[in-house]
């Protein structure tokens, strides 16, 4: 199993991993197909129309979470991690007034998103929760080509093919292929913890040269550095703005008022003990701000849950003792290490597992993060997840009129909390535990098979349902 750093932790736009980034990545693939002319249907003329068709969640709460507008991005060229939100906009508006899409390299194409962005809200398709097909037709109205995407969480897009390909690639295959090259491969927390011992290597160490089969040590540090420099901006952008969310749920923006409290709190005797879980609250509260207006974040592992690991790194760089860059850096390998052992055995999207496989897996990231940026063993870092991922399970997603916003704000704040107190009580055993990380991935994964559907990401239950009377 190989999932880059990268690939966890993807710049992008909010307010959703899986309902936005994705989508919009899949709009972007199939513009690529139509201009590098994989084989259209035989018989069909130049494409002269697109149509999108979503399915399942993302049809369910794709309002909420700008799914219609990422569609409409991707098919006019954007792409999440170059996207410039002014362009953006004057995109949206042209599109709009002349329901038409003008991608680079191909002609213009007709779409009007009133009536060829179809929100499907029949069974969702077969494969994923989170389907969407998009065709595009010549100027006689002929089929020219149809591709089947899924949304499989992180921003992470399969075709129909790829998806089916990897159900029936046996897993020991699976693994053999995707770990050929890589100098410490695994993909179990018992392989990596095995792996460690064997080549007396931390497990950052170990995430580090597997990067390095395909980037030099300078680029690893350089794009990691961005990757933190992006957080911690849109902490600081979170913390400067003021305002509503849009959406139409009124939800005001609080991050900047704590913030401005705790700053003028700092140092005096009106400050209490817990006042260090605000800081970490604070911190995650405003990048899933951001993240609800549609600002620049990084998923970490998915935008729902943003905030998590951006917090903690701002915890242990601001209130830490001894917090450095390197700290940093290998915060961010262990964190990545970690989410691609749950995205592997288990899932990070809350449309299949609930919001356990999104809060729960950051601040099981986190949690391992802190715990190895502070100095501690690869028993206890894998402890470290273990307990905040323990302490998420069964947790469903039910956001409250589809938008990223309530629960999402509040909790990602509460998954810091938990995770910088896993870190510190792994930190304070020596690694021996009951429950291994890899139990508790498989129980995510069960308690995630057997949810209702009303609890993934589609809002048909929960808090979405029991709204107050206003
Ligand atoms: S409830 Fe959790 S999983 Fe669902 S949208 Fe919010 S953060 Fe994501």
């Amino acid at each position: 199993m190989f999932l880059s750093v990268f690939d966890i932790f993807k710049i992008g736009v909010g307010p959703s991993s899986s309902h936005t980034m994705g989508p919009m990545t899949a709009a972007a693939r199939f513009l690529d197909d139509l201009r590098t002319g994989r084989t259209p249907i035989p018989g069909s003329g130049a494409p002269a129309h697109v149509q999108c068709t979503l399915h399942g969640s993302l049809a369910f709460t794709g309002k909420g979470h700008s799914t219609d507008r990422a569609v409409i991005l991707g098919l006019c060229g954007f792409e999440p991690a170059t996207i410039d939100p002014d362009d953006a906009e004057k995109a949206l508006a042209e599109v709009a007034t002349t329901r038409t899409v003008q991608p680079e390299g191909l002609h213009p194409l007709k779409f009007n998103p009133d009536e060829d962005l179809i929100f499907d809200y029949g069974p969702p398709l077969d494969g994923h929760a989170n389907g969407m097909v998009l065709r595009a037709f010549d100027a006689a109205g002929a089929l020219r080509l149809e591709e089947t995407y899924f949304s499989i969480g992180g921003g992470f897009i399969l075709t129909a093919d790829e998806l089916a390909e990897l159900d029936r690639t046996p897993a020991g295959l699976k693994t053999a292929k995707k770990e050929a090259g890589y100098r410490y491969p695994f993909s179990t927390a018992k392989e990596m913890l095995a792996l460690g011992v064997k080549h007396g290597k931390t497990i950052a160490q170990m995430k580090r040269a597997n990067e390095q089969a395909h980037i030099d040590p300078a680029q690893l540090d350089e794009r990691l550095n961005e990757v933190w420099n992006t957080m911690s901006a849109c902490i600081d952008r979170g913390l400067r703005e003021e305002g509503i969310l849009p959406g139409g749920l009124n939800v005001r923006r609080r991050a900047k008022k704590i913030y401005e409290r705790l700053v003028e709190q700092r140092g005096s005797n009106m400050a209490q003990p817990h006042v260090a879980n605000d800081w970490m609250s604070v911190y995650a509260m405003a990048v899933n701000e951001e993240n609800a207006a549609g600002g620049k974040v990084v998923t970490s592992p998915t935008n729902g849950a943003a905030g998590v690991v951006p917090a903690v790194m701002r915890y242990y760089r601001d209130h830490c003792i001894g917090s450095n860059d390197e700290g940093l850096r290998t915060f961010l390998l262990t964190a990545a290490a970690i989410g691609g052992l749950i995205k592997h055995n288990a899932s990070i999207s809350g449309a299949e597992v609930g919001c356990q496989g999104e809060v729960g897996s950051a601040a099981a990231m986190a949690a391992a993060g802190l715990c190895a940026a502070l100095g501690g063993s690869n028993e206890q870092i894998e402890n470290a997840a273990e307990i905040a991922l323990e302490h998420h399970l069964g947790m469903s997603c039910d956001p409250v009129a589809g938008l990223v916003q309530v629960p999402c704000i509040e909790r990602n704040g509460l998954g810091a909390i938990k995770a910088v107190s896993a870190a510190s009580l792994a930190l304070h055993g020596d690694g021996e535990h009951f429950m291994p990380l890899d139990n508790c991935i498989e129980a995510m994964r069960q308690t995630g098979q057997d949810m209702s559907e009303k609890y993934k990401e589609t809002s048909l239950g929960g808090l979405a349902v029991n709204l107050p009377e206003c």
